[in-house]
């Protein structure tokens, strides 16, 4: 088989097996910050590790990446622990905390001083950058670069202990001001910060950075392969660098992937909270956002999600992946798995005139054309029913194969009705009853005169059915690319939701489990809103429609 750049880390994973590389072990992580909720871009992160795990027969851990105070909380992690499981991946009892580390990595930092790779630095952020130079020019080294071991360790320590304001002192690795690599040029790997840890509160009041705390956490769980995003690229030689001093053995590899984009949506957790915080979506768990809880309050299924990062790939080279193709992953699985029903969202009274007042008959449906073993259901049928409004026209044309004067249509699993006449609303002129009449012979067959009739629509018996709320959703933003913009929220799409108060859906339907799924016949896949739903009033919300309408 031709390999393919989808599955490029595996193939790397592959190599290192056959050399041994890793005394043939597999052992990666998944590591999100509990500073946010997760999002599809952190799924496809999931579905890379775990399922690299999986493929190799190693292990995967969680690893709540905690080390910067500022942001995080048990609130966070619970919804990633919730999240992750959601998804469909265990990391059995490899849940770990990065801030269970914090003494080890204290006394890492110490080891890198006494080996004269690390020394305290009293210049101010703005001074640690104004001398880091550019890409064209080197840059300048810290009047405090050369002190020794010991005022480093006694410094270190002061800081640890209190004795510094925030921001005076930090802890940089002596490196290579000259680098080609700004990242190289004496990274600062701990920083006084006087705030609250959700798990350490106050017993710290220094922190390690990120560059320094990722990789040794890696090597501390015994981490083979690390996969991260694109961007972490030029941090690979530190990342290096740290390991090779303090690492004797085992030393975990960095590799990256390219991060997921999406159209129409922002894959960032700092710009996620602030749709959150200014209130432009109704919590992270808004059925619009691309969070996981989001996802799924719509109805996405977990299936449909692992589907669609499968689907994707893996590759090195970033790129924007087009949110149909997300939708088409999750319409795939949803014809399959999703019963059918149908509900009348905007709907249109229709009195069968020949139809016997008060007589009921009850239709037995599939609930799956394809599927028998979903299943079946009793439909009522009564004089007085709802259609959609738009099935309905007053001047219909030769084409149009719904109701309308001089036209007939069938009645998805029922009669075929024609129309009779209309009544109107006095003040307003809007047509706000149908009067037909049925073909008793047409309820399993076509009419015995052998004439055509083209259209099917959906209905529900008025007497029967289940008032309901259903919200309509579409795009978040209007443009492909918001990520991009200066201020993104000025791209959202104001109507990104429409709410129908006056719905009815089949009788079937009133004790729809929240979270359940269906398709309503010609209108989409729903599901029932796992939040708003109340006994006597299900809530639906529209997963997607049944074909993309956004294609040209
Ligand atoms: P954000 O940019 O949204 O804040 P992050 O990378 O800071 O994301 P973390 O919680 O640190 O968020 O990420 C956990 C893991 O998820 C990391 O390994 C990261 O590489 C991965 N990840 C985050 N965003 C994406 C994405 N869009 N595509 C693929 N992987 C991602
Ligand atoms: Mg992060
Ligand atoms: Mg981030």
């Amino acid at each position: 088989t031709t390999p393919t750049a989808s599955d490029f880390v595996a193939q790397i994973i592959e190599n290192d097996l056959r050399t041994n590389k890793h005394e043939g072990r597999v052992a990666t992580r998944f590591p999100p910050e509990p500073n946010g909720y997760l999002h599809m871009g952190h799924a496809k992160s999931i579905c890379l590790n775990f399922g690299l795990a999986k493929k190799f027969q190693g292990s995967c851990n969680l690893r709540l990446d905690d080390t910067d105070p500022v942001g995080e909380s048990m609130e966070y992690v619970e919804s990633i622990i919730r999240d992750v499981r959601w998804l469909g991946f265990d990391w059995g009892d490899r849940l770990f905390y990065s801030s269970d580390y914090f003494e080890k990595l204290y006394s890492f930092a110490t080891e890198l001083i006494k080996q004269g790779n690390a020394y305290v630095c009293d210049l101010n952020a703005d001074e640690v950058r104004e001398r880091r130079g550019s890409f064209s020019e080197p840059g300048r080294e810290s009047p405090y670069r050369n002190r020794s071991v010991e005022e480093n360790l006694d410094l270190f320590s002061r800081m640890r202990a209190g004795e510094f304001a925030d921001g005076t002192h930090t802890l940089r690795a002596k490196i290579d001001m000259a680098s080609p690599n700004l990242v190289m040029r004496d990274p600062v790997i701990y920083r006084i910060k006087r705030e609250l840890h959700y798990r350490t509160a106050d017993k710290w009041v220094i922190y390690p950075m990120y560059d320094f705390a990722h990789c040794l956490s890696d090597a501390l769980e015994g981490i083979t392969h690390s996969i991260c995003t694109l961007e972490f690229e030029n941090n690979r030689p530190l990342y290096d660098w740290i390991v090779e001093r303090l690492i004797a053995r085992n030393r975990p590899q960095q590799t990256e992937f390219a991060r997921l984009n999406l159209s129409y949506t922002v894959l960032s957790k700092r710009k996620l909270i602030q749709l959150v915080k200014e209130g432009h979506v109704r919590g992270w768990d808004d059925p619009r956002m691309p969070t996981l809880a989001g996802m799924r309050r719509r109805g996405f299924s977990p299936a449909a999600i692992r589907n669609f990062c499968s689907e994707i790939g893996v590759a090195k080279n970033d790129n924007l992946i087009d949110l149909s193709l997300l939708e088409h992953c999750v319409r795939e699985d949803l014809n399959d798995s999703a019963p059918r029903a149908m509900a009348v969202l905007r709907p249109l009274r229709v009195v069968i005139d020949n139809y016997p007042e008060g007589q009921v008959e009850e239709f037995d449906c599939a609930n799956h054309p394809q599927k028998p073993e979903m299943g079946s259901r009793a439909l009522p049928f009564s004089r007085v029913l709802y259609i959609e409004r738009d099935d309905f026209m007053e001047n219909p044309s030769s084409k149009y194969h719904r109701l309308g004067p001089g036209k007939e249509v069938r009645l998805r699993n029922s009669y075929v009705i024609a129309f009779a006449s209309m009544v109107k609303d006095e003040a307003t002129g809007e047509v706000i009853e149908l009067h037909c009449t049925y073909d008793p012979e047409t309820r399993d067959a076509p009419p015995a005169d052998g004439r055509k009739v083209k259209g099917v629509i959906h209905w529900v018996s008025a007497e029967h059915c289940v008032p309901v709320e259903v919200r309509l959703y579409d795009r978040l933003f209007n443009i492909p690319e918001p990520a991009g913009e200066e201020d993104f929220t000025r791209h959202l799409n104001p109507e990104s939701l429409e709410v129908l108060s006056t719905c009815y859906a089949e009788a079937s339907l009133k004790n729809a489990a929240p979270g359940s799924r269906y398709q309503f016949e010609r209108l989409g896949y729903f599901c029932a809103d796992e939040k708003d739903s109340q006994a006597d009033k299900p809530v639906f919300n529209r997963i997607v429609a049944l074909r993309d309408s956004w294609a040209k």
